[in-house]
């Protein structure tokens, strides 16, 4: 498939087209004010830190040497204005996955007097096109893909989000002080998951289709020329130089199955205080609880994010828990995206994104994690 060119830095127009094809939905600024014009809403969620988010005020988070760098106020949100679209920021607070896994879904309402009355709700009702998906969070959908689209138990809630969305990445030309994609097998310019992957040159997009779907969407622009193509493969080797963390993860999946009881963990969960942050911003955390709430003879089975960072997680309801502290549940979170996943699925579950590291309160920074285990496992 030919690369494309979209001239100029003008984006409008191409988002003009986009609108008309289907529902879009990219980075938009959350409404963070204290009093938000609007009431909550699906499209307008209330500020949970508005507070900090303030005008003029910067995001303060536990890692505060990288916060700084982040203005961490987009969200991808339904467009009904090009306006709306906010390419600038690198990656929004909470990542891509909230389009496919939302954060809260009903799954079907029902009749509690008359339960074979089952209502389905749909999971998606049109079309939809995401624009501006960085390639760590698009990466992430490909381990989602493992886990919701198992040839044995798919999940039918999922896979129609999958199947009615096209994904327009946008490449990382500057990574940010906590992105570190490439110590995990991803790239800056990655393309995983990714129908189109848009390159900003400066005065123009290279825009390089994946798929069929993603072709039909610049099909009528003008071809890329070799010296287009040579400046985007330049971007991409500066981008990848700007990240200075490497990590052996192989080597750490060994091993992590003989370091389960090793005392490099207390080190490592002095600090944490279970708040679950890390695994709510994180592209490829997808735990989630699933409840049945009735009010006056109706009632909706929802499934909302979970964590394992909670210790209700895995307590029984004798009272028993498997995972009683914390540090057992950090040690969980580590062992299930370095040696649990990869075992399974082949690869680890993190891509990178730093959004554990920039938004942990207790100032835990994976990276440093990661090499701890390194240095004191056998
Ligand atoms: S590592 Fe940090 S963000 Fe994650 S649960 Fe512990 S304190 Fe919260
Ligand atoms: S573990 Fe942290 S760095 Fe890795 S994908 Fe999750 S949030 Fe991003």
């Amino acid at each position: 498939m030919k690369p494309r060119i979209i001239p100029g830095k003008e984006l409008n127009g191409f988002i003009k087209g986009l609108m008309e094809r289907a529902e879009l939905y990219a980075p938009k600024e959350r409404d963070t004010s204290p009093f938000p014009a609007n009431p909550a809403s699906d499209e307008n969620p209330p500020a949970l830190d508005a507070a900090e988010h303030s005008a003029g005020t910067p995001p303060v988070n536990g890692n505060r040497e990288v916060s700084q760098f982040f203005r961490d106020t987009t969200e991808f949100r339904h467009i009904t204005d090009p306006a709306q679209v906010n390419l600038d920021h690198l990656n929004t607070k909470l990542p891509l996955k909230e389009l496919f896994l939302p954060r809260r879904e009903v799954m079907f309402t029902f009749d509690t007097d008359t339960p074979e009355r089952v209502e389905p709700v749909e999971a998606v009702a049109a079309e939809r096109i995401v624009l501006g998906a960085r390639p760590c969070d698009a990466a992430a959908l490909e381990m989602f893909d493992r886990v919701f689209l198992d040839e044995a138990t798919p999940d039918p809630y999922y896979r129609a989000r999958r199947e009615k969305t096209t994904i327009i990445g946008l490449a990382c030309n500057e990574p940010g002080p906590a992105c570190f994609c490439t110590a995990v097998g991803g790239s800056p310019h990655g393309s995983a998951a990714l129908d189109l992957l848009l390159v900003d040159s400066g005065d123009r997009y290279l825009a390089r289709p994946m798929t069929a779907k993603g072709e039909a969407l610049v099909a009528h622009l003008p071809e890329a020329t070799a010296p287009d193509i040579e400046k985007a493969a330049g971007l991409e080797q500066e981008a990848r130089a700007a990240m200075k963390f490497t990590s052996d993860t192989a080597a750490l999946q060994e091993k992590l199955k003989a370091g389960f009881d090793h005392k490099a963990w207390d080190e490592i969960a002095l600090p944490c205080v279970n708040c679950g942050v890390c695994t709510y911003v994180c592209p490829t955390c997808h735990c989630f609880d699933v409840t049945d709430e009735e009010s006056h003879g109706r009632g909706a089975r929802i499934r909302t994010w979970d964590s394992c960072q909670f210790s209700l997680f895995t307590r029984h309801a004798s009272g028993h828990n498997p995972r009683p502290t914390g540090r057992d549940r950090l040690r969980n979170r580590m062992m299930h995206k370095f040696r649990y996943f990869p075992a399974v699925h082949g690869t680890v579950l993190c891509v990178g994104c730093g959004r554990c590291i920039v938004e942990c309160p207790s100032g835990i920074d994976l990276r440093e994690t990661l090499t701890t285990l390194q240095e004191e496992l056998e």
